[in-house]
């Protein structure tokens, strides 16, 4: 569906390929289990490569025991793509309100009222028989809005902030591509992995620090160089496993995000994250939760859909995520552009 889009409205994007990287017999299986994982939910290109492949490729740099295969996976101009939605939206009549934040909402009889402040805060309502909550890391508060003590606890997000880091220093690759290590046991992150971007840049990232809720996002590295080092050390030692070569003065702080993470009841992040201040690393935290995409029919508000804890991969799977809530909406498939 992506490429389709970025091919129709001009979006910037390179099919560059994706390689998972085990480093031990352990990280092995677990690539296996990707690879049948992939499969069975219909991704047919995957494939294991083969040592000859892996060294004509990767040289001597990368620590592989074996490598899996995604050659669909690409990158996109993340900006261009959003301008591309906006244009396709407000070619189909749609009225695209910024700077305006949502400060309330209720429940009419079949229908619902929604108050927005604008930017000199004056008050303007809307009222629509649907609404599509999708306010990032907001989200968790504006399906409260509505459900109030009905909120169910696994909406509850975190904030977890990513760093990045340039990579400058010897090629590390005969051709760029994306490279991931295997995902973490039981930890719903992606682990610090090798991105390019469309003017051939290397970075790398994101790891994961939990912000309190409380805390405005905060995309700043750390002005102390002491914690700034402590962060790039670990941050190192994560990309050493399968870059050994990697040295501290090869990397360099970039940028960060902060994305709405779910927690369940039982994580340390949850118990700790909500009282103290911004967690730095030492959490142990076992993420178990997917997105949330719910109709909320069931709860007495139909019409009412939550996406809850869209990170990553939000972006990839918009369209995807944008068809199958007009579908609980009943609404119609996505219509040509976009499919
Ligand atoms: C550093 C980083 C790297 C990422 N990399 C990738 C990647 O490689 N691939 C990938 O697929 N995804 C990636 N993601 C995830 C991706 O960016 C998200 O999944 C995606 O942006 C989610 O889209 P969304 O529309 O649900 O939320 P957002 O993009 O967060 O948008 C929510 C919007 O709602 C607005 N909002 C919030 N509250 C209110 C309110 N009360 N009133 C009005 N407006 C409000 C916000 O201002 C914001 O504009 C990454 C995220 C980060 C942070």
């Amino acid at each position: 569906m992506m490429y389709n889009l970025c091919e129709k409205m001009n979006v910037n994007h390179h099919k560059c390929g994706k390689w998972v990287v085990a480093v031990n017999e352990t990280e092995m299986e677990q690539l296996l289990h990707l690879e049948r994982n992939g499969r069975q939910s219909g991704v047919e290109e995957l494939r294991m490569l083969s040592k000859q492949e892996i060294v004509s490729q990767a040289e001597s740099h990368l620590k592989a025991s074996g490598v899996l295969l995604s050659p669909e996976s690409g990158i996109v101009d993340a900006h261009s793509f959003i301008q591309a939605l906006e244009t396709l939206s407000r070619n189909r009549g749609c009225e695209i309100a910024l700077q305006h934040t949502l400060s309330r909402m209720e429940r009419r009889a079949m229908s619902y009222k929604l108050t927005l402040l604008a930017p000199d805060q004056e008050e303007m309502e809307i009222e629509s028989e649907t609404v599509v909550n999708c306010a990032g890391l907001n989200s968790d508060r504006v399906a409260e809005m509505l459900l109030k003590e009905r909120l169910p606890m696994d909406y509850r997000l975190y904030q977890s902030k990513g760093f990045y880091f340039a990579y400058r220093g010897p090629n590390l690759l005969d051709s760029n591509r994306l490279i991931y290590p295997i995902p973490e046991k039981g930890v719903r992150t992606l682990g610090v992995h090798l991105t390019i971007d469309l003017n051939h840049n290397i970075k790398f990232g994101p790891d994961k620090h939990y912000m309190a809720r409380t805390d405005p996002p905060n995309y700043n590295f750390p002005e102390d160089p002491a914690e700034l080092d402590r962060i790039k050390k670990r941050f190192l030692q994560s990309i050493q496993a399968y870059f050994p070569k990697i040295q501290h003065e090869n990397l360099h702080p970039d940028y960060s995000g902060v994305r709405p993470t779910r927690a369940s009841e039982t994580d340390t992040a949850f118990k700790v994250g909500c009282a103290g201040p911004c967690l730095f690393d030492e959490i142990q935290c076992f993420f178990l939760q997917d997105f949330i995409i719910n109709e909320e029919g069931p709860l007495g508000f139909p019409g009412l859909v939550n996406l809850v804890g869209i990170e990553s991969p939000g972006l990839t799977a918009s369209l995807a995520i944008a068809e199958y809530t007009a579908a609980l909406l009943g609404y119609k498939a996505l219509d040509a552009d976009l499919s």
